[in-house]
Formats: C-alpha cells, structure tokens, sequence
C-alpha cells in the first residue's frame, strides 16, 4: 500500500539543518531536480488496498542516490544516514526519525524499480536536462564499458553442482516435508567420465520433479527454477562457453583486448557533448558494440534528443549501422573499419571482436590467426579470412553446419568492399570530420567516473535484471551532478 506523500511534522530539532552548508552538493541538488517521478513511476508495483502503508518511494529512491553518490552499499548508507544531518535533510525526514533499513532498500530496488520501467529513471532525468536548457546538442556519442561480475567463473561440473545443491536448498528449506521426495545429489567425482552429463541429467529432473510438485512456485524458488532451466539448456555450457556460474548465470566472457578478457557485463552508453547520458543498455560481456547503435539511437530519441549526428569508433562502423544513419541523415562520425563494415552474407553467431581483432564463433572460441586473401590491386575479391583450431571444432557440440568432420581447417571469411563506402571514406578525409572525432573522448572520461566513484567497476548484485538497474540508478547519478555543474556555469555565463 502508498502512502500519499507525507508532509514532515514539524520537529524542535529541525533547527540543526540550519548546520548543512548552503553550498552543500545535496542542497544544490535538491534544488535543482525534482524526484517526485518517481511516485508515479512505481506506482503499479504496489497493492492499493493491502498490507502496510509502504515507506515513501521518493525517500526510499533518494537513499538509493545517496548509495550510489557516495558510493556505499546497502548497510552502510543506512548506517550514515541515521547519524549524518545532510543526509537525512536530503531524505525529507526530521532529525530525530529512524531511516528504513537495508532490507526496505533492496526490496525496493529489485520489487518496485525493478518491476517497473527502470530505464524511465534515465528518460525523466535527461527531460529535466532538456527543460532547463541544459542540454542543446543534437549529438551523441557512443561507446561501451565493461563491469565485473561480482562472483568467479566455474568450470561447468561446479556450475551444475551449484546450482543442483541451490535449488535443493531453496525448496527444502521452505517447504522441509518435500526433501524425501526430491532425487538425491548423485555422488560423482571431477574425474569421473560422464561426470557433467550425470549432473545435467539430475538437473534437469531435480527441476522437473519440483515443477510437478510446486506447480505455484514464487520467489526464491522461481528465480532458481530459472537458473536451472537456463543452465539445462544452455548447448555451450559443457564446451566451458555458455553458462560460467551458477551464482550469476547471466555474466559472460568478454575481450578488451586480445590477451586481456573480463568475465561480467557491458554497457553500451549514448551521452551528448554536455556529457548527458542520453541512452543506457546493459548486455553480458560477449555482446557486440556495434550491433548496440540502433539500440541507443532508438532510446536516445525517445528520452527528447534530437540526433542528426552520431559519434564512434570503428566498431560502430558495420554496413547496416551506415544504413540506418544514411536512412536518418544523421552524419556519421565513425571511422571505417574495413572488417567491421565489410560486405557479404554473415553466417549466423560470428562475431567479430574489434578490441581483440578476433572472431568469435557460435561455440564462444576465438580465432586463432588471420590472413588477407586477394589480389590488393582488386578491392573487390579482397578478403580477411579467420582460422579456428579445429581440434576444439572436433569435440564442439554445434559442429553441425559449421565444421565438416575431416575437414583440415575451420575459417570465417568477411569481403572487403572498400569501394561501396566511397561516400564515407571521402568524409573522413574532411576537416569537419577530423574536428568532430575529437569529440568522442569525453566518453571515456564519464566511463572512468562512473567506475571510479560510483561502483560500476564491479557489479554490486547477480543477474543482468539486477546490473540493469545498477547501470540505470548510476546513469542518474552521475546525470545529476554533471546538472549541477551545467547549471552553475551556466550561472558564470551569465554574470
Ligand atoms: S565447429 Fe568450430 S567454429 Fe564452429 S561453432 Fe564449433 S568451435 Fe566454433
């Protein structure tokens, strides 16, 4: 149940407010952003008639910003917040009055924001942006991060294991008469041949035989069904690329290099030249970049940009991104890449790697070696070839349609057809061209301070629903200082 917005009563201790700086950042804050949105935001999220009158959104929402502002975690801005006076001047509530704890916290970050359009956080931000004339440019930039997954890659007999020993812990523990009927963990050792079919099969029945038992299972239940059914499917996992930890199914390998990987999250981000994160997705760390552009195009024009130029590394650079932007006349800043934008057919699940300069197959291996085939005077027979170690090829379950058994040497092979961007590579040689790439650094800068100072360099909690809103609330965040800063100088200017 929602209470309808409290007014504070009045307390004899209110006057210690009177201590916080009047240029404290939480008073320039507060009175620059307005953070009512977020009543009608989770509204859906709560009963209208039943249980107790919940804590307010706003108050719970702008604790959430204190966490993320100052980088804390759920216990300790709690525990700040009962003793630090700006803090509590900031949550609206008197100097005498507890704070809800952390539990009321991170309910209301994965049931109410969670349930509800997360990403809405982020629209009603840049709006204030644009309204207060803080945001003029019809530019953005894109570019994308990685942050770590907060639990360890597994080899899959322990990710099986795992999540087998999680799932059984769950339903015994709540419903304690099932355990008998439940099959038991089989006994097998690391060693052992089978050992990972064995424990696929036991998964997959343990899920089975608690979904015939629990048809109405909920919560925690659910959410380790899931895991389970994730796992059970998913054909890469035995080939160690699939599912990596039963603790966080979702996170993945990624390349920011070709020797260095991550094991965790992307994500891809949108800002303007006012440094104004316009557009926000959250993908596991194998994802493409480039195939992220229509993506944040999309959101960008959909939180109030009006985008008539985009600006990206080479990565961004792929056929029918050009496409979209020639379809848009928006100007393309991107910089060609000739593997990235070359033509021809693409076979399904290759990706190409632009960090790593590698290909990655529908198994999850990478490429080991690349060679250019063609004659260099004839653009148009030109092509970068990638060559897999077919001994993984031999042994890999999605062999059918890719690798020929016998066959000496497994590549992917993408045409060259520099001639078909005459258009692009002319206006790269331009000055406005040369002029406008200079801008995309500032990107990197807003990554790094989104790491730096804000917990983004490791994910806080599992599961990409969780990384989601992480990425959203702190995309808000650090929106809301960067306004503050526009404002004041804004205010300079005008002196
Ligand atoms: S057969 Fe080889 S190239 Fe094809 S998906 Fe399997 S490992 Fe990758």
């Amino acid at each position: 149940m929602l209470n309808a917005a409290k007014q504070l009563t009045a307390s004899f201790h209110a006057e210690l407010y009177n201590l916080v700086p009047e240029d404290h950042l939480l008073r320039k804050i507060h009175a620059l952003v307005d953070f009512s949105f977020i009543h009608e935001l989770v509204e859906q999220s709560y009963c209208k008639y039943y249980g107790r009158p919940a804590n307010e959104p706003e108050m719970l929402f702008r604790l959430l910003f204190l966490q993320i502002l100052y980088n804390l975690s759920d216990e300790r801005v709690v525990q700040e917040a009962q003793v630090n006076l700006a803090y509590k001047w900031f949550l609206g509530v008197n100097p005498e009055d507890a704070v809800p704890d952390a539990s009321q916290l991170s309910r209301f970050r994965n049931h109410r924001l969670g349930a509800s359009q997360v990403e809405d956080v982020l629209k009603h931000v840049v709006g204030q942006c644009i309204d207060q004339g803080l945001v003029k440019s019809n530019a953005i930039i894109l570019d994308a991060t990685h942050t770590l997954a907060g639990s360890q890659k597994q080899r899959p007999l322990d990710v099986l294991r795992d999540a087998a020993k999680r799932l059984f812990r769950v339903v015994t523990k709540r419903h304690p008469k099932l355990e008998k009927k439940l099959p038991q963990l089989p006994k097998v050792k690391s060693d052992q041949e089978d050992a990972e079919r064995i424990l696929l099969i036991y998964l997959a029945t343990l899920g089975e035989t608690i979904e015939n038992l629990l048809p109405d299972h909920e919560g925690a239940v659910t959410e380790k069904l899931e895991i389970a059914k994730q796992i059970v499917e998913d054909e890469r996992l035995l080939s160690s690329k699939g599912v990596l930890s039963a603790i966080d199914p979702d996170a993945r390998f990624g390349w920011k290099s070709s020797t260095k990987s991550f094991f965790g999250y992307k994500e891809h981000i949108a800002i303007t030249e006012e440094e104004i994160i316009t557009a926000l997705e959250v993908t596991p760390g194998s994802t493409d970049d480039g195939k992220q552009l229509p993506v944040l195009l999309e959101q960008a024009k959909a939180n109030g940009i009006d985008v008539v130029e985009i600006i990206a590394d080479k990565a961004y650079s792929g056929k029918d991104n050009l496409e979209i932007m020639k379809t848009e006349t928006i100007s393309p800043v991107v910089p060609l890449h000739p593997v990235v934008h070359g033509g021809g057919e693409r076979q399904e699940g290759f990706e190409y790697n632009k960090d790593a300069d590698f290909v990655v197959c529908p198994a999850g291996e990478h490429s080991t070696r690349r060679a250019i085939q063609g004659s260099k005077k004839d653009g148009r027979s030109r092509s970068m070839v990638y060559y897999f170690d077919i001994e993984k090829c031999k042994t890999c379950p999605l062999q059918d349609g890719c690798y020929q058994p016998g066959a000496k040497s497994k590549s992917y092979s993408i045409r060259i057809i520099a001639e078909h961007y005459k258009e692009q590579i002319e206006f790269e040689l331009t000055d406005t061209f040369k002029e406008r790439i200079r801008r995309r650094p500032i990107i990197e800068h807003k990554n790094a301070e989104m790491k730096r100072f804000h917990g983004m360099a490791t994910a806080k909690y599992r599961g990409l629903f969780r990384m989601r809103i992480q990425a959203y609330l702190t995309a808000f965040v650090v929106n809301v200082k960067r306004m503050v800063k526009l404002k004041e100088q804004k205010q300079l200017a005008l002196r």
